[in-house]
This record gives structure tokens, C-alpha cells and sequence, in this order.
């Protein structure tokens, strides 16, 4: 087989770590193809952003701890995951290079107190440009013959939407057939960075936070490779948090569909986009365990193996915030929701959720916490002053419940018995949303009582 393999930050959270994951790989090697993705090492790529605002700030002292933890945290891995020492220096002296070139676009960043999304972008792609300078030593080290590359040399191509960029798809699919081709043709294993890529102009941008995932999907796709396999610290998605519920399972099949909606909730860590194109050229992804790695995990599949339960998962998602716009005079007027749409659009602040009671008089919204400030005023300046809403409610103390399976579609029932699971543990429901897809049913109560009701559910359907 052909796979692309893609190590999460935590799998390569130390050189130990790194070690094992190139062992991994190796026995891997022995009857397939294998193409690599290495995330930074884990927490890495939030030391960096943090070294951006620290510069900002003009934080002379913070930028310097920062830079210090940074390069001792690979040195440190680097010594553990290698022993030869020749191979040693010589991947010191490349981690060396990179940590003076990352060193001066931080400084400049300092001395500037500015940065631009396109230089942040340049500076949080040091993670993984760091960990896979460690991850071809350590294969190397096992006798395995391979050559890293960063993202835009392995010939992903985005637009210039820094922080958040999208490949374009067909220069990709040329470069990436052309340039990791001819090495898999060669026997030469490439190990590549995630999350970080070029646009057209040869500057590197990003694929949004978890992009790594992503990179291995888009590979995936240009390489005709028939697996994808993302390797965490988890045994694979589970039918809740595990921390929630003490017989949470791991879930061995799920659809593309119930992926994505799973991924949309937040649910380990999956880059909601990364499973397009993996989707599109209907290749298998396998979500799987380093620390664990006999375990089957869970297959993410086209062909899709109704399993026995209509419902799949229960996912609890916190820090997110309920705004209720009320106002007697929103009946019958087209056009508020999409006011308020438009405003939030505006901002950049996304709807995770959104409900209008028949009688039009009040709509709900559910958006990450963080934005709350900003989508209050932005709301108030624009409804407040039109007459048409009264009053405008914002309350922090709660989460959402997601049930995600694809059997529900077309199941009459199952709201009711999922709200008569929660009905029985007298937990009150604040707002209720179903996808027309039929995919989820997701509401929202009081923060406290969001685990006793995914409890409730999980019971209900004995997952
Ligand atoms: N290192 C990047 C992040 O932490 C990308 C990834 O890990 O997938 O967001
Ligand atoms: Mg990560």
C-alpha cells in the first residue's frame, strides 16, 4: 500500500516520542510506501504565536525565555531521539540555522511592534520545520533512506489567505506528483512538514491551526495513495470524552459525514477541512494511537458500515456563549437574521448555531466564547438603534450538546428520546438546533449540567 502517515504533536512531544514514531514508520516501510507529515512537536506552534504577540508587545525579555525554551526543547529531543553522533551534529547544526533565522523575524517583529499576518505565518511555520529536521535524523539513524521537505518544496501551492490558507488544487496535485514522485520512485521516503505551505510568490503561508491533518489529506489526494493515517495519543474517536463518561468507546467506523460533524464539535483535534480531499478521492483515513499502535483505531470511510446504534457520539462543547435577540416588531420583517448574520460575518465570528422561534420574535445564536464582546457591540451598534429588537441577551454560563450519527436521519424518534434522556435527569434545555442534514441534534444548557446530560444520552443509547 501507499500511505501517507501524519504525526500529531503529541506523538513527537519529546525526542523518546520521536523515536518511537520513526520505528513506527520504519516497520511500516517493510511492505508499503509511506509518505510522512510531522506536526511541530506538541505545544510548540503556541510558543511561537506567543513569541509573535510578545514582540508586539516590545517584550524584549519574554521573546528572549521564549526563544531560549524553543531551541532547548529540540536540542533536548534531538539527543534522545538519536545516537550516532555524527548524525547528531550534523542535524544540530541544521536546527541551529533554523533557530537564527527564526530569531531574526522575531527581532524584527520587536523592534517594528508590528506584524503583518503574512510574516506571523513565517514564524509559527518554525514548529514543524524544526520537527521533521529531528524526524529524518532519527529515520536515518535506522538505516531508512529519506529527505525532508517543507511543505512548498513538496509543492503545495495556497492562495495568499495567511493564517488560513486553501491549496489550489491543481498546481498542487503537478508539483506534489512531480517532486514527492519522483522520490517515492527512487525509494526515498519523504518527511514533510504540516500545516505550512507556499503561495504562488514562493511565500510561506499556513493552513490554519491542526493544518497538519490537512497536509496529509492534500498529499493523500495528489499522490493516489489509498490510506491516510493520523497518528495522535488517542485510540481513535470516541462516543464522548472519555474524562465525561467512564465507558466512552472507541468508535471503529464512522462516515466521511459523521467525521466532519464530529471534527465541526471539536472532537479530537481534526482539522474540519482536512477530510475534503481525502473525501473527494475517497481515500481511507485512520485515525490512530502511536503510544498504542496494535490498536485498530477508528477507519473513516465512503463505504458506509451502518453500525448497530443510530447515534454514534455525545459531544460536550464548551466556551461557547448564547446570544437571544428579542423583539416584538422582528415578526414578519425579512432581514433581521440576515442583519445579524451580516454583522457577525463582518467580524470574522462564526455561528455554531442558530435557531429562530416560529413566532419570529427572538433568535438564538451559539458562537465561541471569545468572541462574545466584540459580537455584543457589533450587534448592539447594528440592531439596537433599528427599532425592530428590544433587548439583546448574552449569557457565558453555558455549552452544547451534540449527538452526531448518520443513522438518525430519517429515524423518527430520536429527538424524542434524546431529550427525554435529559428531560429525566431534570436538566433544563436552553435552545435546540438539527441540521437539515439530520447528521446532529445539538442544544444547549447551563454549563453544570452538560456532562450529567451527555451521561444521559450516552446511557440512553448504550454506547
Ligand atoms: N502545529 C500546528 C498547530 O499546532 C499544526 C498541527 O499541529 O496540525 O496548529
Ligand atoms: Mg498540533
Amino acid at each position: 500500500m501507499r500511505i501517507v502517515m501524519k504525526f500529531g504533536g503529541t506523538s513527537l512531544g519529546d525526542g523518546e516520542k520521536i523515536k518511537n514514531a520513526a520505528k513506527i514508520i520504519r516497520d511500516h516501510l517493510e511492505k508499503n510506501e509511506v509518505i510522512v507529515v510531522c506536526s511541530a512537536m506538541a505545544g510548540i506552534t503556541d510558543k511561537l504565536f506567543s513569541l509573535v504577540e510578545k514582540g508586539v508587545r516590545g517584550r524584549v525579555k519574554d521573546v528572549e525565555t521564549t526563544l531560549n525554551e524553543i531551541s532547548d526543547t529540540h536540542l533536548k529531543a534531538l539527543d534522545a531521539a538519536l545516537s550516532n553522533e555524527n548524525l547528531k551534529k550534523e542535524v544540530k547544526q541544521l536546527l541551529e540555522d533554523l533557530f537564527n533565522e527564526l530569531r531574526r523575524a522575531v527581532m524584527s517583529v520587536l523592534y517594528l511592534r508590528e506584524v503583518t499576518p503574512r510574516s506571523r505565518d513565517y514564524i509559527v511555520s518554525f514548529g514543524e520545520r524544526l520537527s521533521t529536521r529531528i524526524m529524518w535524523g532519527a529515520l536515518t539513524e535506522l538505516g531508512v533512506n529519506c529527505k525532508y521537505l517543507d511543505g512548498g518544496d513538496a509543492g503545495i501551492v495556497t492562495d495568499s489567505n495567511f493564517g488560513e490558507a486553501s491549496p489550489l488544487m491543481e498546481i498542487t496535485r503537478l508539483e506534489v506528483r512531480r517532486r514527492l514522485g519522483s522520490l517515492l520512485d527512487r525509494g526515498i521516503t519523504p518527511i514533510v512538514t504540516g500545516y505550512i505551505a507556499v503561495n504562488e510568490e514562493g511565500v510561506t503561508t499556513t493552513l490554519g491551526r491542526g493544518g497538519s491533518d490537512y497536509t496529509a489529506t492534500i498529499l493523500g489526494y495528489c499522490l493516489d495513495v489509498d490510506e491516510v493515517w493520523l497518528w495522535s495519543d488517542v485510540d481513535g474517536l470516541m462516543t464522548a470524552d472519555p474524562k465525561i463518561v467512564k465507558n466512552a468507546k472507541v468508535i471503529p467506523t464512522v462516515s466521511f459525514s459523521e467525521a466532519i460533524e464530529m471534527a465541526l464539535f471539536g472532537a479530537k483535534n481534526l482539522h474540519p477541512r482536512a477530510l475534503e480531499p481525502a473525501l473527494q478521492a475517497g481515500i481511507k483515513v485512520r485515525i490512530k494511537n502511536t503510544f498504542n499502535p496494535s490498536a485498530p483505531g477508528t477507519l473513516i470511510t465512503t463505504t458506509s458500515e451502518k453500525s448497530g446504534s443510530v447515534v454514534k457520539a455525545v459531544l460536550l462543547v464548551k466556551d461557547v456563549a448564547m446570544l437571544t435577540i428579542r423583539g416584538a416588531s422582528m415578526v414578519g420583517r425579512p432581514g433581521t437574521v440576515a442583519k445579524i448574520l451580516e454583522t457577525l460575518a463582518r467580524e470574522n465570528i462564526n455561528i455554531m448555531m442558530i435557531s429562530q422561534s416560529v413566532s419570529e420574535s427572538s433568535v438564538s445564536i451559539v458562537i465561541k466564547k471569545q468572541f462574545l464582546a466584540k459580537a455584543l457591540s457589533k450587534l448592539e451598534t447594528a440592531l439596537l438603534g433599528s427599532k425592530l429588537v428590544e433587548d439583546i441577551e448574552a449569557e457565558e454560563d453555558v455549552c452544547v450538546v451534540a449527538v452526531v450519527g448518520e443513522g438518525m436521519r430519517g429515524t423518527p424518534g430520536v429527538a424524542s428520546r434524546v431529550f427525554g434522556a435529559v428531560a429525566k435527569k431534570g436538566i433544563n434545555i436552553r435552545m435546540i438546533a438539527q441540521g437539515s442534514s439530520e447528521l446532529n441534534i445539538s442544544f444547549v444548557v447551563k454549563d453544570e449540567d452538560g456532562p450529567e446530560a451527555v451521561r444521559a444520552i450516552h446511557e440512553e443509547y448504550n454506547l
